[in-house]
């Protein structure tokens, strides 16, 4: 069985790395979504939550499997019996650091290979930060996330701005 392992932060998930997913889980037998955890980075979301909402909007795929660790990817590929790791290219910005990364887990799992997509035009503007700034102005969510976690985005930039104000 083919198995590949799509990690990122996913604070929240996009429609872009929904994409990625749809057309990863294409051309494996399975895929497993992880939500890596970074204990610097504070996020809108807690990994708990961005698995939930990530279950939520890839329910359709039936090969599609939603996760969360905080282990080396290299080590988390090596339990999940993964030898494919798919990562999406958005421009030319992101593939200096995306090439470092592969490099690195193929010195600590030299069976570990690492794909690359390349998003689709509509999607390459896209990030979660973009998201994240639009939802903070109210702008319309739609053409961004998944329809099913627009509310849940603009109610958790409601309690931050609450918060903060
Ligand atoms: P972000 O940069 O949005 O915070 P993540 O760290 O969660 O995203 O990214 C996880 C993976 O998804 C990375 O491989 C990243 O390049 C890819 N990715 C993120 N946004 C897009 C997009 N709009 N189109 C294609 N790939 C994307």
């Amino acid at each position: 069985m083919s198995t590949a392992i799509y990690p990122g932060s996913f604070d929240p998930v996009t429609l872009g790395h929904l994409n990625i997913i749809k057309r990863a889980a294409a051309c494996f037998d399975k895929l497993i979504v992880c939500v890596m955890i970074n204990s610097k980075k504070q996020g809108m979301f807690t990994p708990e939550e961005r698995v939930e909402l990530l279950r939520r909007s890839t329910e359709r795929f039936p090969n599609v499997e939603v996760d969360y660790s905080n282990e080396l990817l290299a080590d988390y590929a090596k339990e999940r019996r993964a030898h494919v790791v798919v990562k999406g290219l958005r421009a030319v910005s992101d593939f200096e650091q995306e090439v470092q990364m592969a490099v690195i887990n193929k010195k600590l799992n030299p069976k570990l290979e690492t794909m690359f997509l390349a998003s689709s035009e509509k999607y390459t503007y896209l990030s979660s930060t973009i998201v994240k700034e639009m939802a903070r102005y109210g702008a319309d969510l739609a053409e961004f996330v998944p329809r099913e976690i627009v509310d849940d985005v603009n109610r958790r930039m409601g309690e931050m701005q609450g918060k903060e104000g």
